[in-house]
């Protein structure tokens, strides 16, 4: 049946049925080539993927114009970062990240008994302030890991590549690059470009993190991928349980990769969704970081906890507390109709003062 915004797939929200617009996932579903691929896999599941995960590794090693030693499969870029850090620990070693960033470095750092973490403050506009990123690595005496997300999680923002590139290239002393480029097919800012041809051309001061997750929709079938050396990348997967991928998510990856259709509607979806919520953001004069992902950080009006509860009560998930943005609200985006109906709902807020 057509709902009232004239879609047939969209249904209002209820409570049992939100819009999920709280953890950067991709609301398209993934690919029907990758959906159809993994539930013929299921049949053939009492087979180990060795072949597929083969053709994947070789697939994404192409790509880079590298050798597939120089790429590692995970399960997500979760287990990516988390092999690089516990590879790269050792009781002298310094994070360096971002005060605001995706944490998963910082508590896998912790856990690994990392104590010299380094969280360097973010420009007023909540962009990365790469001179004193560089500075905490200039001013420590031993090896430093610098964790970069680009464009950033919860910001949406995107730190320019000349600068960035520049400081990779300058090759600074016992430093390592751990560049997660998550969201990086979502950006459109000019300034921004992936650290991958550095890669290509030999960077030995780079792992590159990647993801299915987002462009690709996968998040749940948990696949990502890391680049480097074939000497680092040999280090991460002495850290990873091997061979730890399922069969139906190796081969809906190829299926991804290849759908070239499946990975434009991505782009175009997303592009079209963020019009939507910044129109209501300008409607609503609420500022916002410009963003180059599937998500927008935008002040609220009311504190963050009330503006949740108005949200989820009109069935609405939007994002947790990003300290020490608190009136901030990380939103990921939903389908164009999804956020035709988030932003009508926040106009309607706005009448009652609740946003
Ligand atoms: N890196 C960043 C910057 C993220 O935002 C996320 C998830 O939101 C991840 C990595 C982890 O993604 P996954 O493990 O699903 O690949």
């Amino acid at each position: 049946a057509k709902s009232s915004e004239g879609t047939s797939s969209f249904k209002a929200p209820t409570p049992d049925s939100p819009i999920r617009i709280c953890w950067n996932e991709n609301p398209l579903g993934m690919s029907p080539k990758a959906q159809a691929v993994a539930r013929e896999t299921v049949a053939q599941g009492n087979r180990y993927p060795f072949e597929s995960t083969g053709i994947l590794q070789k697939l994404i090693a192409d790509d880079y114009g590298l050798s597939p030693d120089h790429v590692l499969l995970t399960a997500g870029a979760t287990e990516g970062i988390r092999a690089a850090i516990e590879a790269l620990a050792a009781p002298d070693i310094q994070l360096v990240c971002p005060a605001l960033t995706f944490d998963s470095a910082e508590e896998n750092a912790k856990v690994n008994g990392i104590t010299k973490i380094t969280k360097v403050p973010m420009l007023k506009d909540w962009g990365i302030d790469l001179p004193a990123m560089k500075k905490a690595v200039a001013d420590y005496d031993g090896p430093s890991v610098v964790y970069f997300v680009n464009p950033n999680n919860p910001t949406g923002a995107i730190c320019k590549a000349d600068e960035v590139e520049a400081w990779i290239k300058s090759k600074p002393a016992k430093t390592i690059f751990l560049m997660d480029e998550a969201y990086a097919e979502f950006a459109d800012d000019k300034n921004f470009r992936s650290c991958s041809p550095l890669l290509t051309a030999g960077a030995d001061n780079i792992i590159l993190l990647k993801t299915f997750s987002k462009l690709f929709a996968m998040a749940g079938m948990r696949v990502g991928w890391a680049v480097s050396t074939p000497e680092m990348i040999g280090k991460l997967r002495e850290k990873t349980a091997s061979n730890a991928l399922n069969f139906p998510a190796v081969k809906a990856a190829i299926a991804s990769w290849q759908d070239k259709e499946f990975i434009k509607l991505s782009q175009v979806s997303n592009k079209t969704s963020r019009e939507i919520l910044l129109q209501a953001l300008h409607a609503l004069k609420l500022e916002y970081v410009p963003s180059n992902t599937n998500f927008i950080f935008h002040k609220v009006a009311v504190p963050l906890a009330e503006y949740q509860k108005q949200m989820k009560a009109a069935g609405i998930l939007v994002g947790r507390a990003f300290p020490p943005a608190d009136d901030y609200c990380r939103v990921s985006l939903g389908t164009p109709e999804e956020m035709t109906y988030v932003a009508k709902t926040m106009l309607e807020l706005r009448k009652k003062g609740l946003v």
